[in-house]
Formats: structure tokens, C-alpha cells, sequence
């Protein structure tokens, strides 16, 4: 059974399988290697994801969702269509796009799948990760984190040579930065850092801020102050998408134009856009935000105690470091050209897939390819300390250290702190940087905490409660805590957290995903007649106009009820009237 590698991106996405030992990249149903991650769906229920979706945006940003991964983890509702999704609904939608496509290619069921997420994502993210991936259909039992994929399609060939790579990883949303070494076989991760919020669609904001700000300064006109908000709306879509070439463009050209013709009516007149902007205009605009990656290189780097001369090699993975700015201050850093033979928009597939080759016993890990990867944060749970005779809550307490080899398990003893206390309650929390004493309530993951009842009643002090964590290969934490003197254990698994579905809701998700695809796929059976009906309707006279309404109708409803039976006949209805009227 192939288990395929899925590279689930904010703005693109990529599959891949192992094809006698080695990656290939699976193309989607139009022939693409990259799959624009975004998602459409109109009134009658059609499904579009990848490049036509993303074509259609301008006109329909109420019916499109694009960068969802920015979301995942979080109870945030998306609205399209006038309908309501989690996160990883849309996620699934994509995934299941992307399943088909495999399927298609490669001619056969795809029921499991490596999926990658960015180093820096946290356990709720890849939770949600994982569930969308079920709702999908998909198994997913292994998550791997992007720069890691990437270092495994780069490493895979260069198995025996020791080396130090550090991944650049800049994509639409999200920036991560791993330091790796490769020694005999063994592909091991020194250390992480990374902002899950920083990418070239930030670019992209400042593009459509500095362009809003430049028509403001000439012509004394906001271009976001006025019309109904769905006129806004579709005018930030068209200005959006337009910085995004434009910033592409400045990726080979030394100038660019913002061209958006008609883009609004004010005071009766119509407002066409031309205008330039160069590339050092572009690069002073972004230059603080390329400038904050480095803050993190600099952090990745001193976790794995190395300074830039140890980099052998520094591979650029990401659609953004396809901006010149990006690889020229990469360059000045390490004083070196970064590896150009990778593709940056396939990398991450590519190691999922040998990741998926090593879970299947395709490859041999112990002969091939071992991978080692560490967890990025600082996991430890809250505490009370005695300071100057007070008690004070809210330390923060390390259990996993940041940049410790996974999978882990470590453990802390605390003691009661007042006497006669029955019970222990702690939050659980990861954090960053080691450096504050205290806990950030933002950083909290569990949305429950801890609780362990039944300690006996001693002085203060006496009874001790030993707390366990363990973080997992996939990056998901679970939680032991035991009364030490009565050998009681609380066991955790951290699934109450915002931002996660249960299992009764991702059941439910599934269900509803699969219909909504089954209804797509039967109005893409039905479009043609209908849009010959529609067509014919124009011309017809009353008599037969009132004729084809009705089975249109008919048609209509039974396809928003997905009653295929009813489907089928008022097709067959309306296509055998049409023959006749024609
Ligand atoms: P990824 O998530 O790795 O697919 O990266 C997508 C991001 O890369 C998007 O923000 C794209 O706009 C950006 N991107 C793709 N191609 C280019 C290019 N030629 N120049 C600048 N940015 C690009």
C-alpha cells in the first residue's frame, strides 16, 4: 500500500510517492506538480481547489478560501458561500482534492498519508493537521515538519557525507528554520526556531498597504473607504492578487506595475490603476520582515551550538526565497551561495513521500535513513513558588527542554504546598524562549488543566506528585501524573484543547465533507444540461420557457438535496425536452 506524501502548504500544497526507492511528485488532474491550497465553492454546491479556485478569487472572495492553514488549530469559523467550516474542514476539502488527484495518478485507492506541517507548529496545529487529514479519508499517522522533509530529499543522496545544513524555509505563511546534520545514515535535527505567522503573503499585505498608501498621498483617495462592503471586499481580492504578481515579477524583473483597470467608481468616476514600483522601493517595504527571519536563524543556530562557518550547506525551501532580497541576505550570512539544485516548491513533498517509504518498509531505516527530529518548544506545566515566605502563582516550570530529541519523556517531582491539600492543578503550557520565569496565559495548550485528586491529607510538603510528559514522533503531547505515596495515576492526553475536534466531530465532518464532494461531483455531470437549459431558456417562447423552468427547478432542488435518483430524471427530462426544442 503506497502511503503517500502530502506537503499541505498555506498557499501551495504537493504529493509525492516513492517510485522504486525514489520520490517522484505526483501532478494533479490538470497536470500541475503544485496545487494552489485554496478553496471554492458556489451556491450549487461546486467544488473547485488549486488554480481555478485561486483564478476565481477576485471575483468571488465570499465563495474562495485561501491561506486556512493560518487558522489551523483554532476555533475561528471560515464563512463561504453563506456556510459555516472549521478549519480543518477546509483542509480536508484540499486534502481530498489532493487524494483524488493521487488516486487518479496513480490508479489506485490512497488511504494513508505523511503530511507535513512547519517545525514551528504547535501540538494543537498538528492535531488539527492530523484530523483534517481524517476527514479527508486519510490515515495519518505520521506528521513530519517541513524543513525536516526537505533535509530528508536533500540528504537522501548524500547519505555518508558528514554535514551541517541549515533549511531557510519561507512560504506563504509561515517561516522555519532547521539546523541538521547528516552523519553515517543518520539524518538528525540539531535544532528549530521559526514564526508560524511570518510569510510572502505578509509581503503581499505590505505590497497592498504601500499601494493603498501611494493612491492616497497622489490623489487624496483611500481606496478602501468607500462602496457597500462587498464592493471593498472583491476590491481588496483584485488589489491582493495583483500585489502577489507584482511581487513575482520583482523576483526576475528590476520594476513591476500594479495594473488594475476599473478597480472602482468614486464620485462618479471610474478609478483605473497603473503604477510602478521598483524593486528597492519593494525590498525597503519588506526589508524589516526579512530582517526578523534572521533573528530566528540566529536562535536555531545557537541551540545547535554552531556559528555560520559550521553551515556546510544551506538549502532554500518555500516560494519566498524566490525573492532576491531573501537570498542575498542568506548569502551575506553564511558567506556562501545556498544549494539552487533543490526545488523549492517540491522538496517538502518529496521527503514526505521518503518519510512515507520508511513508515511502509519501503525503505529500510536502520540500512537507509534514520531520522531524528527534536521538539521546538519548551513544554512544563504552571507553579506556586515560595518567595520570601509568600506563595506565588504562576512560574512557569520546564518539563521538555526546547530542542530536545524526540520522541522524549521527562518528569518532575513538586510537592504540596499547604497543608492537609487533597488535590493538584496545573496548566500545561509551552513556551519559545527559556528566558521568562513566568507563564504567558497566551502559551497555555490545555485547555483543562491537570487536575489530580485524592493526595492524603499530610503537611505541607510531605506528599509528592510526579509529572510526566512525553512528546511523541509526531510531535503530540500526552501527560502522566502520579501520587507517588498511593501510586495513583492521572493519564492525559491533551484532546480537550481549543482548536481541536473530537472524535464524534470529525465523524461528523467526514460525513459532511464526503456529501459536499458527492454533490460537486454530481452538478459537474449536470452543468452541461443545465447551462444548455439556461441558454435555450432565452430564446424560447413562454410555453416552452415555462417548461424547462420547471424541470431546472426540480433539478435545482434535487441536486441541493443530493437525491441522485432525482437527479438522474430530471436530466434525462430536461435533456430529452431540449432535444425536442432544439
Ligand atoms: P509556498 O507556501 O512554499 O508554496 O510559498 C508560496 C509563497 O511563495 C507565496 O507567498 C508566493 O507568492 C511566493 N512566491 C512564489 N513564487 C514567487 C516568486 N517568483 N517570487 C516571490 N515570491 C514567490
Amino acid at each position: 500500500m503506497t502511503i503517500i506524501g502530502i506537503d499541505l502548504g498555506t498557499t501551495n500544497s504537493g504529493i509525492a510517492y516513492l517510485k522504486d526507492g525514489k520520490p517522484v511528485i505526483i501532478e494533479n488532474d490538470r497536470g500541475e506538480r503544485t496545487t494552489p491550497s485554496v478553496f471554492q465553492i458556489n451556491h450549487r454546491g461546486e467544488i473547485q481547489v488549486g488554480t481555478v479556485a485561486k483564478q476565481g478569487y477576485p471575483s468571488y472572495p465570499k465563495e474562495t478560501v485561501l491561506e486556512v492553514k493560518r487558522l489551523m488549530g483554532t476555533d475561528e469559523k471560515v464563512v463561504v458561500a453563506g456556510n459555516q467550516y472549521r478549519p480543518e474542514e477546509i483542509s480536508a476539502h484540499i486534502l481530498s482534492y489532493l487524494k483524488k488527484s493521487a488516486e487518479k495518478f496513480l490508479g489506485t485507492s490512497v488511504t494513508e498519508a505523511v503530511i507535513t506541517v512547519p517545525a514551528y507548529f504547535s501540538d494543537s496545529q498538528r492535531k488539527a493537521t492530523q484530523k483534517a487529514g481524517e476527514i479527508a479519508g486519510l490515515r495519518v499517522e505520521r506528521i513530519i515538519n517541513e524543513p525536516t522533509a526537505a533535509a530528508i530529499a536533500f540528504g537522501m543522496n548524500q547519505l555518508e557525507k558528514d554535514q551541517h545544513i541549515l533549511v531557510y524555509d519561507l512560504g506563504g505563511g509561515t517561516f522555519d528554520v532547521s539546523v541538521v546534520e547528516l552523519f553515517s545514515g543518520v539524518l538528525e535535527v540539531k535544532s528549530s526556531a521559526g514564526d508560524n505567522r511570518l510569510g510572502g503573503m505578509d509581503f503581499d499585505n505590505l505590497l497592498v498597504d504601500w499601494l493603498i498608501q501611494r493612491y492616497k498621498d497622489e490623489h487624496g483617495v483611500d481606496l478602501f473607504s468607500f462602496g457597500t462592503a462587498d464592493e471593498i471586499l472583491q476590491r481588496k481580492a483584485r488589489i491582493k492578487a495583483e500585489a502577489e504578481n507584482v511581487k513575482k515579477s520583482l523576483s526576475t524583473q528590476n520594476s513591476a506595475k500594479f495594473n488594475l483597470p476599473f478597480i472602482a467608481i468614486h464620485n462618479n468616476g471610474p478609478i483605473s490603476i497603473d503604477m510602478e514600483i521598483t524593486r528597492s522601493e519593494f525590498e525597503r517595504v519588506i526589508r524589516k520582515l526579512a530582517d526578523s527571519t534572521f533573528e530566528q536563524v540566529d536562535k536555531a543556530l545557537k541551540d545547535a551550538k554552531l556559528t555560520e562557518s559550521d553551515i556546510n550547506e544551506v538549502i532554500l525551501i518555500g516560494g519566498s526565497t524566490r525573492v532576491p532580497l531573501i537570498q542575498e541576505l542568506v548569502e551575506k550570512k553564511f558567506g556562501k551561495v545556498p544549494r539552487k539544485d533543490i526545488n523549492p516548491d517540491e522538496a517538502v513533498a518529496l521527503g514526505a513521500a521518503v518519510q512515507g517509504g520508511i513508515k511502509s518498509g519501503q525503505i529500510d531505516s536502520l540500512k537507509g535513513l534514520m531520522v531524528i527530529d527534536v521538539c521546538p518548544y519548551t513544554l512544563g506545566v504552571d507553579v506556586v513558588k515560595n518567595v520570601g515566605g509568600q506563595l506565588l502563582p504562576g512560574f512557569f516550570d520546564p518539563i521538555i527542554k526546547r530542542n530536545s530529541p524526540v520522541p522524549i519523556t521527562e518528569s518532575q517531582i513538586y510537592t504540596t504546598i499547604k497543608d492537609n491539600q487533597d488535590e493538584v492543578v496545573m496548566g500545561v503550557y509551552q513556551q519559545s524562549n527559556n528566558e521568562s520565569p513566568y507563564v504567558n496565559p497566551e502559551l497555555k495548550i490545555s485547555k483543562e488543566d491537570i487536575r489530580v485528586p485524592g493526595i492524603p491529607l499530610r503537611p505541607a510538603g510531605i506528599e509528592k506528585i510526579e509529572v510526566k510528559f512525553t512528546y511523541d514522533i509526531n510531535g503530540k503531547v500526552s501527560i502522566e501524573a502520579t501520587v507517588l505515596s498511593t501510586g495513583k495515576k492521572i493519564n492525559k492526553e491533551l484532546d480537550l484543547q481549543t482548536g481541536v475536534m473530537s472524535e464524534y466531530e470529525v465523524a461528523a465532518a467526514r460525513e459532511k465533507i464526503s456529501q459536499e464532494w458527492n454533490q460537486s461531483e454530481l452538478y459537474d455531470e449536470v452543468k452541461n444540461v443545465i447551462n444548455r437549459a439556461e441558454k435555450v431558456m432565452d430564446e424560447a417562447n413562454d410555453q416552452e420557457r415555462a417548461k424547462i423552468e420547471m424541470l431546472l427547478t426540480n433539478l435545482k432542488k434535487s441536486l441541493s438535496e443530493n437525491n441522485v435518483a432525482n437527479v438522474k430524471k430530471y436530466e434525462d427530462e430536461l435533456t430529452d425536452l431540449l432535444i425536442e426544442l432544439v
